[in-house]
């Protein structure tokens, strides 16, 4: 039972000392948290700013102690363990990253390594493993320095040196967030291979949507407090949000994360339908945002569906559109099913 989650929250609270807040009476930052992280999964927190994302993920490396309730790391409460030992089993990420400035890129991703007395051999194989891991070609890359990069290269280096001693959880606090857009997204795919290639526990906080529901298994939004509004499936929180915070924060631009999100099935085909000679080829388990690419590119209104290489039907503009509604129809979880 113990392995199915790895992180666990009981009832954790933390109030700051009251005279480090401006008008002195700090209401608590985690007011009463319970949740559970799921061995293997990413789970994303994401809520507006000061709603007590980065306390909730330094409760679990002891960045910040809980002043109530407990925090379980692989069914250990946290207090009870030695901090230096918890940490080298706990990557923690940050927006820009940290990187001793005075220290190469290898000797930053070794900085563990070298802690834990590796030896030479040892620790440059894995330098140069972790450098290829997150796209950065050791040749060129181990001997520079961090101001010799860009800020998508340096999120990099921060990953890997995070990475460097394969911790079981890894702690991520708005880790992509100084990246521009493209760099961004480019980052958060390759993360996301990375992150199923070593199935390590991922807890990641930030406060945009669309990297919450790109990057996440499971997503916890979060109001002031430290109050999780909903703990739910991309898709889930998406479609179906479970109060009036969440649609806010999810509101904007829902169409398109539905898209993005929700994918052809075999009940959107158009039985009465045959495709003409031309069309599109898209296929069961494709993006529906996808579909609808292939639609708008060849300016047409069916496509032919294949599955396992097969032709197995056609869909049209209007099933796309049926399909959505289907997403955000109250019961739905089939729905996600390709
Ligand atoms: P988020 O990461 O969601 O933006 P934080 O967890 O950083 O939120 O902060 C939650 C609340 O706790 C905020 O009101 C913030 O001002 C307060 N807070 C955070 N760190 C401290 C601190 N070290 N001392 C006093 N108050 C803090
Ligand atoms: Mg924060």
């Amino acid at each position: 039972m113990d392995d199915e989650w790895a992180i666990r929250f009981e009832h954790a609270a933390k109030t700051y000392a009251a005279g480090s807040s401006a008008r002195g009476d700090a209401p608590a930052a985690v007011d009463d948290l319970t949740l559970d992280v799921r061995t293997g999964e990413v789970l994303v927190l994401v809520g507006p700013s000061g709603c007590g994302k980065s306390t909730t993920l330094r409760m679990v490396n002891r960045l910040v102690e809980p002043t109530g309730g407990r925090v379980l790391v692989e069914g250990r409460d946290v207090a009870t363990l030695d901090v230096v030992e918890l940490r080298r089993r706990i990557g923690y990420v940050i927006q820009n990253v940290g990187l001793f400035p005075h220290r190469t890129v290898a000797q930053n991703v070794a900085t563990v390594p070298r802690l834990l007395g590796w030896d030479r051999t040892r620790t440059r194989a894995r330098t140069a493993e972790l450098l290829e891991l997150v796209g950065l070609a050791p040749d060129r890359y181990a001997r520079r320095y961090p101001h010799e990069l860009s800020g998508g290269e340096r999120q990099r280096v921060g990953v890997a040196r995070a990475l460097a001693t394969d911790p079981p959880v890894l702690l991520m606090d708005e880790p992509f967030g100084a990246v521009d857009p493209v760099g961004r997204r480019r980052l958060q795919d390759e993360f996301a291979r990375i992150q199923r290639e070593l199935g390590t526990t991922v807890m990641l906080v930030t406060h945009d949507v669309d990297e919450a529901v790109r990057m996440a298994d499971r997503v916890a939004v979060m109001s002031a407090g430290g109050h999780v509004e909903q703990l739910a499936t991309p898709l889930d929180v998406v479609a179906r949000p479970a109060s009036p915070a969440v649609a806010d924060l999810v509101g904007r631009g829902r169409t398109a994360r539905l898209l993005a999100l929700g994918r052809l099935t075999r009940d959107d085909l158009d039985p009465a339908t045959t495709a003409p000679p031309d069309a599109p080829v898209v296929h069961v388990g494709d993006e529906l945002g996808d579909v609808l690419d292939a639609l708008a590119r060849d300016g047409v209104t069916s496509a032919a569906v294949h599955a396992d290489g097969v032709p197995v039907g056609v869909v049209t503009t209007t099933q796309v559109l049926t399909a959505l509604r289907r997403l955000v129809a109250p019961s739905g979880s089939a729905a996600v099913d390709a």
